[in-house]
């Protein structure tokens, strides 16, 4: 019997586990949250249970399906709080991984062995900085929303949200939801970029039906809540004493430039901003993996990477949001397994319908360059560091050094608790490196995560290879 190893229990990974699974494999799924479910499934903390958990979330009867599936089947162990923190190669691939509570001493060591890995680690939100998005109030509109979800938290009594993407709507829907008045959604880009993006070929969209279902069901809140949404704006800047009190949102022009006079000031205490997601490619990165010039990880038709034995699915090969998730877990899943190919036709249809629908997400909401007009000398880019805009261009200037490698030693942007996640992608744009060289990708963390020494230092003798039969 085959052993698959699933990292990530988003959408992608619960249904290449339970497609491996059905493919006749032992099936092992590690993630680092409480519970299964990833960013666009969460749960309330246990002691605030609801009976209406589904709220503010889409495709929960899936959701419930895919849980009560891998909780049943004896061949599939779903281990939550269990970060995959690094892999090594040499010799066949081996997950190391940390079982306990984040960032709690003592967490058990797990050394894991598999026939095929899946990786479904998913993405995180992208924010270009501006000035003032340091101040407290300003969130990413990843975790405004994940406290919506997950806590029924709203982050303001007034907040905006802008930047660019299908997903500003959703977030919008969930602050209402949760008690804010959401003053308007800022898209960045333009009507002739939505054309181009979503107008082509519209009967391809038909397959992405579900999609259109949820997003007319955003634009009737929206309408009912009285949420403006313009296209064109971006917040140029938050100011406040201590905290957001002020939203300054302007005009943009195609190439997301600020149009000068076009400058409206707004009350608010929160701010919510994302530009996009950037997929989570640490571990396969350490395995191997082929990244794309999207830096995506690059896969096939059937979901596999360039390396021999490991699947790729989900959000780290591409933002298609999360019908394509499942279409990808389920293809890559059963393949990982050794299944058959004649038995996942309908679902790696999918798969192609969904990779329309990312190709469109990009051409119509990509950041564009001339947002580096908004920033300012004292923009702070790396938050962790508290590394200005201008003294980062200075010194990568005055030092006549191109590598994103150098540029990060002697500013010390992106070398902070984050790791880069924050400003790594705007670090390597302001400096001019090529992610698609090693030494200038802040991808490349060859811990996946933080990892305690006192963790780093007992592994030797308790990161046993037997543990791998967990
Ligand atoms: C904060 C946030 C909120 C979102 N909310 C929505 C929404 O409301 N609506 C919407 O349409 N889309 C939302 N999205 C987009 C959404 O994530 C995707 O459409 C969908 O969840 C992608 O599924 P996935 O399985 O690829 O990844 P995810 O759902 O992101 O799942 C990846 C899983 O991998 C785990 N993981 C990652 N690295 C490791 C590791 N090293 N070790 C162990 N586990 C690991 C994570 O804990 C996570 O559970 C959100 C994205 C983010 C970042």
């Amino acid at each position: 019997m085959k052993h698959v190893l699933v990292i990530g229990a988003g959408p992608a990974g619960l249904t290449a586990a339970v497609a491996a699974a059905d493919a006749g494999a032992r099936v092992t799924v590690l993630d680092s949250g409480t519970g299964p479910g990833g960013q666009y499934w969460r749960h309330l903390p246990p002691e605030r249970p609801s009976r209406r958990e589904a709220r503010l979330h889409h495709g929960w009867s899936e959701f419930e399906r895919l849980r009560e599936r891998t909780e049943r089947d004896g061949s599939i162990d779903v281990v939550t709080e269990a970060q995959a923190w690094a892999i090594e190669t040499t010799g066949g691939a081996t997950v190391h991984a940390l079982i306990g509570p984040s960032d709690a001493a003592g967490r058990e060591a797990l050394a894991l062995e598999a026939d095929s890995l899946v990786f479904a680690t998913g993405a995180h939100d992208r924010t270009l900085p501006f000035p003032g998005w340091n101040l407290p109030g300003v969130f990413s509109a990843g975790a405004a929303q994940a406290l919506a979800k997950g806590e029924r938290i709203a982050v303001g009594r007034r907040a905006v949200v802008a930047g660019a993407g299908p997903f500003l709507l959703p977030v919008a829907q969930s602050l209402t939801a949760t008690g804010s008045t959401v003053l308007g959604v800022y898209e960045a880009a333009r009507t002739p970029a939505l054309a181009k993006g979503w107008l082509p070929r519209p009967w391809r969209l038909l397959s992405s039906a579900r999609k259109g279902g949820e997003l007319a069901g955003y634009l009737a809140h929206h309408l009912r809540h009285r949420v403006p949404y313009r296209l064109g704006r971006a917040v140029v800047e938050a100011r406040g004493d201590g905290r957001v009190e002020e939203a300054v949102i302007a005009r943009l022009d195609a190439d997301w430039s600020p149009i000068p006079g076009t400058e409206l000031t707004v009350a608010a205490d929160a701010v919510c901003v994302s530009h996009g997601f950037t997929p989570r490619l640490e571990l396969p990165i350490a395995a191997g993996c082929e990244i794309g010039p999207d830096r995506f990880v690059t896969v096939d038709d059937d979901q596999r990477t360039s390396v021999d034995g490991v699947w790729a699915a989900g959000e780290i090969t591409g933002i298609g949001g999360v019908d394509a998730a499942l279409a990808e877990g389920r293809v890559a899943g059963h393949l990982a397994a050794g299944g058959d190919r004649s038995a996942i036709g309908p679902a790696r249809r999918r798969r192609r319908a969904s990779a329309d629908f990312a190709r469109r997400i990009e051409a119509a909401h990509g950041v564009r360059p001339g947002w580096t007009a908004w920033m300012r000398e004292d923009t702070v880019v790396c938050r962790c560091e508290e590394v200005a805009y201008g003294a980062l261009l200075g010194t990568a200037a005055a030092t006549e050094q191109g590598s994103l490698r150098s540029v990060k030693l002697t500013t010390r942007a992106g070398l902070g608790i984050c790791q880069a996640r924050m400003c790594g992608r705007t670090v390597e744009e302001l400096t001019g490196a090529d992610p698609s060289r090693a030494a200038d990708t802040s991808d490349r963390r060859p811990l996946a995560a933080p990892v305690r020494l006192g963790d780093l230092a007992g592994l030797s003798s308790k990161d046993d290879p037997q543990k791998g039969e967990h």
